[in-house]
């Protein structure tokens, strides 16, 4: 059977586990040899035991566990040809040609560019005698399906990331407990949620939270968001709202692009109307915990479309990155999506935020 690896990269996320599992057994039903590769790209240069032959039960009982069973991490290594040259004498030397890579933009980045340089890599490989000819002949395609692991849902051309339903799922909660303390004692509440660039997780709690207010940073607020936020809280105080809740994004920004933290905003409402303000930063308990059902379920559905993609592949056919446009499971090519995650994140930078929310639109 054809040899077929999958490794996680990159942060890790909830629902990551429910992907490999579906990659593995997949990829056993369709008769390939699957492997493990542990801790990213370290485990694909490093090789040895972090490449291992996984089967049907090696990955039971994982699917509603967080995090990876099988690791992830930053790889510098990879990033240096030296360190790709390794992995690829890894991998040719175990047979395998198919690659599942589960991580962010960068972790498919390097795996793109993998895939570039991998016949000028057997190559040289084969130059120095470290695989035979037969092997270079053999092993001479690689190909690649990615998916995307992240709690944000910063990625263009998926509707959703794994794990960030998770994610709001354990943001809902902890608010929720929040709000029924905050009931009780007439506070404001300030939470400031994960999300990097992106502010779909602080929207949609907003949203499902009943929130006052949020900032996030694809839609800066004008310099008189002071007086906008205090009158919106003191309005909602006088109609007989017994607590306010306040949703910042850790990437807030204002137009001039200077930072909104959590800290500033709780400052303006104490000076401004004196009311008794908390602040709660969730940090990594939004990357914790179980997967929800739609993460898991997300996680198989991709894992398995992530082989047939691998099974389906012709000497031609780009790397692709699977992906949820509706709620159908699709291929996109990778280097495109990676590009416009990328201008995203430049628009951005520019303080071109409309330009930002069009290029994450679907295409
Ligand atoms: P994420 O995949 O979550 O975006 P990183 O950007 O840290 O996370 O990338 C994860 C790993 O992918 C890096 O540690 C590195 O090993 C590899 N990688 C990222 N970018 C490149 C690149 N341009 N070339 C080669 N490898 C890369």
């Amino acid at each position: 059977g054809k040899g077929l690896a999958v490794f996680t990269s990159g942060g890790d996320s909830q629902g990551m586990n429910a992907a490999v599992r579906s990659v593995v057994r997949m990829g056993i039903y369709l008769g390939c040899k699957v492997y493990f590769i542990r801790e990213g790209y370290q485990g694909m240069v490093d090789g040895g035991d972090n490449i291992e032959e996984a089967n049907w039960s090696s990955v039971s009982s994982i699917i509603h566990k967080g995090g990876t069973i099988i690791g992830s991490a930053r790889c510098m290594d990879f990033i240096k040809r030296e360190g790709r040259l390794k992995a690829a004498y890894n991998l040719v030397t175990r047979g395998i040609t198919n690659l599942v890579v589960i991580g962010g933009d960068g972790s498919l980045t390097g795996a793109n560019l993998f895939r570039q340089e991998w016949s000028s890599l057997l190559d040289e490989l084969l130059a120095n005698n470290k695989i035979t000819k037969d092997q270079r002949e053999k092993y001479k395609f690689l190909h690649i399906a990615g998916m995307v692991g992240s709690i944000d849902n910063d990625f263009c051309g998926t509707d959703m990331t794994i794990g960030t339903d998770s994610a709001l799922h354990r943001i809902i909660e902890a608010i929720d407990a929040i709000v029924s303390t905050a009931y009780s004692h007439q506070r404001t509440f300030i939470m400031e949620v994960m999300g990097r660039h992106c502010g779909y997780l602080a929207l949609v709690t907003a949203l499902a939270s009943e929130a006052d207010f949020v900032f996030i940073p694809e839609s800066p607020p004008n310099l008189d968001w002071r007086e906008k936020l205090c009158s919106k809280l003191e309005q909602e105080r006088k109609s007989g709202q017994r607590l306010n809740i306040i949703i910042v994004a850790e990437g807030a920004i204002d137009r001039e692009g200077k930072p909104i933290t959590a800290e500033l905003v709780k400052n303006v409402v104490v000076e401004n109307l004196q009311q008794d303000t908390r602040i709660t930063v969730l940090g990594h308990v939004q990357r914790g915990g179980s997967p929800s059902a739609f993460d898991r379920i997300l996680g198989c559905r991709m894992g398995a479309e992530a082989v047939m993609a691998l099974m389906e592949a012709t000497p031609d056919t780009e790397p692709c990155v699977v992906s949820l446009d509706g709620n159908q499971a699709v291929r996109l090519p990778l280097m495109e999506c990676v590009r416009r995650t990328k201008a995203v994140a430049q628009a951005m930078a520019d303080k071109n935020w409309d330009l930002a929310v069009q290029l994450r639109g679907r295409s």
